[in-house]
């Protein structure tokens, strides 16, 4: 069983399965992609983890003949797709749309995060879950970031996963993977990729994942680079 990742900008991905071409937090795409997909007739299931502009990008409407669902966080406002093809969701809200199924989880940004299972996979866009450490910041602002962080990562402990997307922001300096690495210690991954780097690549030092759990990464730079990965179909479901 095999499994596509493009990268395209910022936090935005596709990822296409046996069946299925999902497309998460799109906000530009200079390598083509999505026209190219367009083009081909291709149906997408479309995720907005928030209304930020880097994550959510309003011309997303102008492929809904070609759009099977939108799942969108709810703080994102009418943006003329018909209601029919969107679902709205909040922390902790499922939704099963023929064989996909998707449950959003927290941020501690805005809007949410995606557990989606499609296809035999089990991924994870995290949207702007991080933990959101800024040295410069109030030790008060520091608190509540990290206490934030911790009630989604008592949410998310103890999930199997395939692949998670999870960001590494290189403004956060040398706090910039302290979220990512608890979180990789708090789930089981085989694939982590790196996200939201604001162009710089980002690898784990040794010792980054807890003993004897092997995770892949993978940190795109360039709209339009690829992953393939492939295993064996999972059977049990999150759900
Ligand atoms: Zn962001």
């Amino acid at each position: 069983m095999k499994m596509d990742i493009i990268y395209l900008e910022n936090s935005g991905f596709v990822v296409q399965t046996t069946q299925h071409t999902l497309v998460f937090d799109y906000y530009q795409d200079t390598s083509d992609t999505i026209a190219k997909l367009l083009q081909k007739g291709t149906i997408l299931h479309v995720f907005s983890s928030h209304s930020h502009h880097d994550h959510f990008n309003p011309i997303i409407s102008t492929w809904q003949d070609q759009v099977a669902a939108f799942f969108l966080s709810d703080d994102i406002g009418n943006v003329g797709i018909r209601s029919e093809k969107i679902i709205w969701l909040r922390p902790s809200e499922t939704s099963i749309h023929g064989n996909l199924k998707v449950k959003a989880y927290g941020s501690t940004d805005l809007g949410v995060s995606f557990l989606v299972e499609v296809d035999g996979w089990r991924l994870f866009h995290a949207g702007d879950l991080n933990w959101w450490h800024w040295k410069w910041d109030h030790k008060y602002n520091q608190v509540l970031a990290k206490n934030l962080f911790e009630k989604e990562m008592d949410r998310l402990e103890g999930l199997e996963l395939d692949v998670a997307f999870f960001p590494v922001d290189s403004r956060l300096e040398e706090y910039r993977s302290i979220g990512v690495k608890e979180f990789c210690h708090r789930v089981s991954l085989e694939q982590l990729v790196v996200m939201h780097t604001r162009g710089e690549r980002w690898s784990p030092p040794p010792g980054f994942f807890s003993k004897g759990n092997v995770v892949a990464s993978w940190c795109p730079i360039f709209s339009g680079d690829r992953l393939q990965i492939s295993k064996p179909q999972r059977t049990a479901t999150a759900f």
